[in-house]
């Protein structure tokens, strides 16, 4: 019998987050079922003023189990947003908050579910995925604050594919890129383990083929079905492991220069491979093969300029003499990140990004 260890042994923490989904075309129906299984009465509706429509409908169809609609859900979630909801939500005598729209909106049910502690019943109209994750995010002062708080992750999700038909093309892609790089960060994450690992991958796997079809038919319920368990599948992966340099430079890029969050996202995503390729060699191969492509960061840069997304920061309104200043702030206060982060690898990352340059597999 041998009686040394073997070499590499299998070591990780999983925990998984309680959370109630219902999925399919026509699930809203289950809405008010729903909220009664929370044992809530009075719910707030929550959305964004170019959701009011949606907001409307689901007061209906809540009929005597709605307590109004709160429809000032903003990007960044801004304080004074948060507290106007908060008060409205006491002031009605909530029992619970159903949000529908996208992580903006999920965002502000979070922002009141993380002082007053109501149940958050989440329908998303995007592929943001903040609805299957303890994450909050503040904005104050121009400083967007993020923490993880158990009581803000929706206690139940409704994801009916219906409700993202009128997402047009454009941002389904870009939206369908940012459910993506949860995927490809869960993979190299300081936390990865097996099961998340391949939810991931199977995000990877749903996600691409959905948006490619999206786009040549926007109104295709099956195709929009796929982008949303792919969407799933990317909440779930970043609710339950750390992310890395991507989510970072992401955060740093729309917090300080105001870029639009899922085309940040979908820009910088290749580089951010590229730059950890060669420290992440398993994530890579399962990245690449769930693309069916020959390399990860090429493969990801690919999917995007086929899907007509865009491809370079300058595209999105930086200046080549901001570059600088998002390297500096994105070495700040270290991370993990599976290539050790310097100011001048993010740089030449930058750079690259910047100008739209497809990725070679390392930077
Ligand atoms: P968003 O919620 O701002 O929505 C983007 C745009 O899409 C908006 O103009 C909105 O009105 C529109 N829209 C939404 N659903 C639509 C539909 N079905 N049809 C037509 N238009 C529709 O953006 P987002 O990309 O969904 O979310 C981004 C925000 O969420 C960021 O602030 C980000 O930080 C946050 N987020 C948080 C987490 C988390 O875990 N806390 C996760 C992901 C994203």
């Amino acid at each position: 019998m041998p009686t040394s260890a073997p070499k590499a042994v299998l070591s990780f923490l999983y925990e998984a987050l309680p959370s109630r989904v219902v999925f399919g075309a026509g699930a809203l129906d289950a809405l008010t079922e729903e909220v009664a299984k929370l044992g809530a009465s009075r719910a707030l509706v929550v959305c964004a003023p170019e959701q009011r429509a949606m907001g409307a409908d689901i007061v209906l169809k809540l009929g005597a189990r709605s307590a109004g609609v709160f429809d000032g859900a903003m990007m960044h979630v801004p304080i004074d947003v948060a507290q106007a909801a908060r008060e409205k939500a006491r002031r009605v005598g909530a029992d619970c908050c159903v949000a529908i729209g996208g992580g903006s909106t999920t965002g502000l049910a979070k922002a009141i579910a993380l002082t007053s502690g109501l149940p958050i019943l989440a329908i998303p109209t995007t592929y943001a995925g903040s609805e299957m994750t303890p994450i909050w995010g503040l904005t104050e002062g121009g400083l967007k604050k993020t923490g993880r708080d158990a009581r803000v992750l929706p206690k139940t999700v409704i994801y009916d594919p219906a409700l993202t038909l009128s997402l047009p093309a454009a941002l389904s892609v870009t939206s369908g890129i940012n459910a993506i790089a949860h995927c490809v960060e869960a993979l190299y994450s300081k936390d990865a383990n097996p099961i998340i690992s391949l939810i991931a991958e199977e995000g990877l796997r749903a996600m691409p083929g959905a948006l490619g079809e999206i786009v040549k038919r926007p109104s295709d319920l099956d195709a929009r079905s796929r982008a949303l368990y792919g969407a799933w599948l990317g909440g779930v992966s970043l609710g339950a492991v750390g992310m890395a340099l991507h989510h970072k430079l992401c955060h740093t890029l729309g917090g300080t220069f105001n870029f639009p969050h899922a085309e940040t996202h979908t820009v910088v995503l290749p580089h951010a491979v590229a730059y950890n390729a060669s420290a992440a060699r398993e994530a890579m191969d399962r990245i690449a093969r769930a693309l069916g492509a020959d390399s990860a960061a090429a493969g990801l840069y690919d999917l995007a300029a086929s899907l007509g997304a865009p491809v370079s920061l300058a595209s999105l309104g930086m200046r080549r003499e901001q570059i600088e200043q998002a390297a500096e702030l994105a070495v700040q206060n270290p991370y993990y990140n599976p290539r050790p982060v310097t100011r001048e690898g993010v740089r030449k990352l930058l750079e690259n990004a910047f100008d739209g340059t497809r990725p070679a597999d390392s930077v």
